[in-house]
C-alpha cells in the first residue's frame, strides 16, 4: 500500500518531501501494528492507574486504568497514537478485552493484599470501535465472574461518538452494563456531539469534562462558563461529574467550591504503576487529599 503510494506520487511528479512524508508515516503504521500485535500477545501492555478523588470529602474513589506500552526499540508509544492503530487494524477489540481484565485482576490483587475490598473501583475505556460489537456486555461480565469483583466497581468510560454512531445499539449495551450493576461515564464531555436527549434517556451515571476546558478554566472565562453549564446540566439530569486534567491546587478548590463531585489530574497523582497505585491509596484512605 505504501508502494503503491509512493508510485503514484512518483507518477503523478509528486515532490520528493511528500514520497518521503507518505513513505514514514506508512512504515510508523506498519512497524506498530505488528508490534502491537505481539505486545497484546505476549504481555506487553501494561496499565497505569490514575486516582480519582471525591473533591468534597477528599477520599480516592476509585482509578482510571490507561493503558501503558513500552517497545524495546520504539520506546513509549503514547496511548493517542496505538489506540488509533489499534482501532484501525482490528486489535481494539482484544486490547480493550485485556484492559477488562486486567483491571479487575487488579482490583482482586489490591483486595488480596489488604485482606478485605477496598472500597475503591476502577474505570475502564471503551473504544467506540469496540463498543459496536456484540460481545461487549458478555466480555464485561465474564471479566467480573473470573476475578469475582463486584459489577459496582467498574465503570465504563465511553464516548459520545458511540452513542450518535448507533443510539439503539448503545442503549441496549448500557442496559446490559446497569445489570451487571456497573456504571457508565461519558468521557471526554463537551468535545463531541452529544445529543441532550440522549443523555436523559441513557442510563450514564457520570460526566467526565474534558480537561481541555479544565486546565484553562481560572484564566479562560468562556472555559469557566462551559463549566458551569455543564454542572448545572448534570445537576438537573441527576448525573455525577468528573473533571478530568486538575494540575493545580486553585482548579482543585474552585471545582470543590463549584459543587463538581469528582476529580483527577496531576495535581493529585499521575497514572501510576499497580503497586505504586496500591501504596498510593493505602498511604491515604483514610485522610483527605483535596
Ligand atoms: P482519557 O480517557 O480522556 O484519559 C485521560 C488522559 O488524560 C490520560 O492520558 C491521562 O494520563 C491524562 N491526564 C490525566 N490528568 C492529567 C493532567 O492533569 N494533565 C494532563 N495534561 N493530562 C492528564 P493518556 O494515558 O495518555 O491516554 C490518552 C487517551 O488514550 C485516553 O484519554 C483514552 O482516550 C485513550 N486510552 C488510554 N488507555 C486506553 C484503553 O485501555 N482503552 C481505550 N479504548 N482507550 C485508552
Ligand atoms: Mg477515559
Ligand atoms: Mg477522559
Ligand atoms: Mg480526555
Amino acid at each position: 500500500k505504501a508502494q503503491a503510494a509512493v508510485k503514484i506520487a512518483k507518477a503523478s511528479g509528486k515532490v520528493e518531501i511528500y514520497r518521503n512524508g507518505v513513505l514514514k508515516e506508512a512504515q510508523r503504521r506498519f512497524t506498530l501494528e505488528s508490534k502491537l500485535r505481539e505486545a497484546l500477545a505476549h504481555g506487553g501492555l501494561t496499565l497505569a492507574f490514575q486516582p480519582l478523588i471525591h473533591l468534597q470529602t477528599g477520599e480516592i474513589t476509585g482509578f482510571e486504568a490507561l493503558a501503558r506500552w513500552h517497545d524495546p526499540e520504539l520506546g513509549h508509544v503514547s496511548p493517542v497514537e496505538f489506540i488509533a492503530v489499534a482501532e484501525e487494524s482490528g486489535l481494539i477489540a482484544p486490547l480493550g478485552r485485556w484492559a477488562t481484565y486486567e483491571a479487575t485482576q487488579a482490583l482482586s490483587r489490591w483486595d488480596a493484599k489488604f485482606g478485605e475490598p477496598l472500597p475503591v473501583g476502577v474505570n475502564v475505556n471503551l473504544s467506540p470501535i469496540h463498543m459496536a460489537r456484540d460481545d461487549v456486555a458478555s466480555m464485561f461480565e465474564e471479566a467480573l465472574r473470573y476475578s469475582g469483583i463486584a459489577g459496582n466497581r467498574l465503570t465504563a468510560e465511553i464516548t459520545e461518538s458511540a452513542i450518535v454512531a448507533d443510539p439503539d445499539k448503545a442503549r441496549k449495551l448500557l442496559v446490559a452494563l446497569k445489570d451487571l450493576q456497573m456504571s457508565v461515564a461519558m468521557d471526554d464531555f463537551g468535545t463531541g456531539y452529544s445529543n441532550l436527549a440522549s443523555l436523559h434517556s441513557l442510563p450514564i451515571d457520570i460526566l467526565k469534562i474534558d480537561r481541555s476546558f479544565v486546565f484553562s478554566m481560572l484564566e479562560d472565562r468562556d472555559k469557566t462558563v462551559i463549566v458551569r453549564t455543564i454542572l448545572s446540566l448534570a445537576e438537573s439530569l441527576g448525573l455525577h461529574v468528573t473533571a478530568e486534567g486538575i494540575e493545580t491546587q486553585e482548579l482543585a478548590l474552585e471545582l470543590q467550591r463549584m459543587g463538581c463531585w469528582q476529580g483527577q489530574g496531576y495535581y493529585f497523582a499521575k497514572p501510576m504503576n499497580e503497586m505504586d497505585a496500591f501504596d498510593y491509596w493505602r498511604a491515604r484512605w483514610n485522610f483527605e487529599t483535596v
